[in-house]
Parts: structure tokens; C-alpha cells; sequence
């Protein structure tokens, strides 16, 4: 059997070719959606993902601007940023780039974010909304997820899905999202006994621990839905000779470095029923996402307005 692809960068593409027009419509009608980001440090992942979501904004008509700290920036002055979005009426999402740097009180920061502004679903009262199903603004990655399984027409109702990591901003509002959409949840974590015999029980199997390769052939259901959540750099030859297909791994001996998921795919691509690829999959619908809840939120304050 070979996974079908599943395409997560031509779903992007889609969603926002509708976000474009609606952005249209608002700004048409003197609310332009609008995202301010704060960007602190000098981590050049965090500086890549900035520089794709504000391009990503700008294709669809949104606005934003980066207000960019040192890393030697202090909490206050990240709050003072934070404060500063927080009462502009042009801006309607806010985004802090994570991770911040180790003096800075990261749960304060995001704390502080406005939760109608809280674009990326982190401050406690969208956590909590999203538990009790009342979602406002969802977790980017997770939200993605379930637009591309949504639109790639894959009925959850009834099935086992298996979440792999159970972090705040994946593995946990995964699970959550997985859970209201009728689907019997496990979730896994680094404790987790005997882990293959659980993750073969996944109809549905998404895998976000940060680990190059690690979902291999024996964690898989043969027909399984293979979800690859995770971005790993490597630069090791042999592990690249590996996991990369012939032609990326020519890109890699140029290059030094590529990307790969938690899913080793040559292994998963020849049990599992669909799988999502990296790049292309669920990275390019993060981005979405974040376009999304940002149009979204433009779009409530219009409405707001609009029936004062
Ligand atoms: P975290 O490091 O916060 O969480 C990793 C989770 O995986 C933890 O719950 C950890 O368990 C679990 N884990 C680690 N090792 C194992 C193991 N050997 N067996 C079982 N569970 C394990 O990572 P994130 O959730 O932030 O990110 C996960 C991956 O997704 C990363 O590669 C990240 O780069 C990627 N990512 C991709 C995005 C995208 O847009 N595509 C967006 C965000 C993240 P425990 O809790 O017990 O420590």
C-alpha cells in the first residue's frame, strides 16, 4: 500500500483564496483586518516563521507589522508591547512568538494578550472556552489539523484517534478538537507504556513530539490516517539517507540541513492509509489558521459596531 498524500499546502492555499475576498469585504468596509506580532530575541527559526506569517498576511490583504525586541528584552518591556496592541483598534489579533527568551515571564506575556485578541487560542479564558466547547480562538496547529481532515472529507464520529505529545499548544487542544468532534481519544506522552501497541489502535494517528523519525511502521494501524505534526531540522547524512526521499536528499547534501516530521515516512507511507508530508502539510495550515482567527476577529468587532 502507498499513504495517500495528503495535500495540507493546497488546503492552505484554498483557505486563503476565501480569506482574501473576505478580508476584501471588511476592508471595503473601513475595517481591514489587522495582526501585530512582537518578536523577541534573535532565534533564527522564530525570525523565519515571523517573516512566512506576516507574507502570508500581506497576500491575503491583512496588516501587520513586528515590533521586534533584543533578546535581552525584559518582561516589562515585552508587556509594554503586548499593552501597546492591546488598545489599538487596528489591530485585531496579536501574536507572540514562542519561544521567548529564558528571563522573560512567558505565561505573564501571554497572559496579558487581550483573549479577544488572542489569536494563537493561548490565554486561559480560550483554553477554557475550547474545553467547555464554546470555541473562540483555537490553537493554530490543531485547528489545521481538523480544517484538513474536515475538508479531505474524513469522518471522525466513533474512531480511535490517537494524539502523540500533549503540549498546550498542540497535543492537548488536538485531543480536545479530536474529542468534540465525536472521535474516542488517547493521548500519549514520553510515559506512555508500550507505546506501539497504543498508537496501533489509531484510526487516526497525529504525532507531535518533536522527534525526527520516530513514528515508525510498527506504531501504525495498516489503513491508519497519519497526521505528521512535527518540524525537525536534521544534518546528520546517514539519518537523512534514511528518512529523505532520493531527490531531497540531493537537496540535503547541497544544503546541509532539512526538514522532516515525527513520522518516518518511507516506513508509515507503506501502511498507513493517508498521510500528510513535511514540509507541505500541516505547517502551511497553522499559518492559515492564524489568518483565519485574525480575519475572524476583525470581522466580530465589525459586527459589534456595526449593531451599536
Ligand atoms: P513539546 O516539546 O512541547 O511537546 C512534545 C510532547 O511529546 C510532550 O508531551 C512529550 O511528552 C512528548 N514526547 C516526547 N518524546 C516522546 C516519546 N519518546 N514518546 C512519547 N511522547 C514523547 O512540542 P510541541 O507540541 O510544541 O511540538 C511538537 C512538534 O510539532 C515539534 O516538532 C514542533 O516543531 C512541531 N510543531 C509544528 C507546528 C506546525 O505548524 N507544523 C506548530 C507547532 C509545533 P512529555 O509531556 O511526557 O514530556
Amino acid at each position: 500500500m502507498t499513504a495517500r498524500r495528503l495535500d495540507g499546502a493546497r488546503v492552505a492555499a484554498q483557505i486563503r483564496e476565501e480569506l482574501a475576498s473576505e478580508v476584501a469585504v471588511l476592508a471595503a468596509a473601513g475595517c481591514r483586518p489587522g495582526l501585530g506580532v512582537a518578536l523577541v530575541g534573535d532565534d533564527p527559526a522564530s525570525a523565519v516563521y515571523v517573516a512566512s506569517k506576516t507574507k502570508a498576511c500581506a497576500e491575503t490583504g491583512i496588516h501587520s507589522e513586528t515590533a521586534r525586541l533584543g533578546a535581552d528584552a525584559t518582561t516589562a518591556q515585552v508587556l509594554d508591547v503586548v499593552r501597546g496592541y492591546n488598545a489599538r483598534a487596528d489591530v485585531h489579533g496579536i501574536l507572540v512568538q514562542l519561544p521567548l527568551p529564558k528571563q522573560v515571564d512567558t505565561e505573564a506575556v501571554l497572559h496579558a494578550v487581550d483573549p479577544k485578541k488572542d489569536v494563537d487560542g493561548f490565554h486561559p479564558e480560550n483554553v477554557g472556552l475550547l474545553v467547555q466547547k464554546r470555541p473562540r480562538f483555537v490553537a493554530c496547529t490543531p485547528a489545521g489539523v481538523m480544517e484538513l481532515l474536515r475538508r479531505e472529507g474524513i469522518d471522525l464520529r466513533g474512531r480511535n484517534a490517537v494524539v502523540l505529545g500533549r503540549s498546550d499548544i498542540v497535543g492537548k487542544p488536538m485531543a480536545l478538537l479530536l474529542l468534540h468532534a465525536d472521535a474516542t481519544v488517547t493521548i500519549c506522552h514520553s510515559r506512555t507504556r508500550d507505546l506501539p501497541a497504543v498508537t496501533r489502535q489509531a484510526d487516526v494517528l497525529v504525532a507531535a513530539i518533536g522527534k525526527a523519525g520516530f513514528v515508525r511502521a510498527e506504531h501504525v494501524k495498516p489503513g491508519a490516517i497519519v497526521v505528521d505534526v512535527g518540524i525537525n531540522r536534521i544534518t546528520d547524512e546517514a539519518e537523512a539517507r534514511e528518512l529523505l526521499s532520493p531527490k531531497r536528499f540531493e537537496s540535503f547534501r547541497a544544503r546541509g540541513s532539512a526538514l522532516v516530521g515525527d513520522v518516518h515516512a518511507p516506513q508509515v507511507e507503506a501502511v498507513a492509509g493517508a498521510l500528510t508530508p513535511v514540509p507541505g502539510g500541516v505547517g502551511p495550515l497553522t499559518i492559515a489558521s492564524l489568518l483565519r482567527n485574525t480575519v475572524r476577529s476583525a470581522r466580530w468587532v465589525h459586527e459589534r459596531s456595526a449593531s451599536d
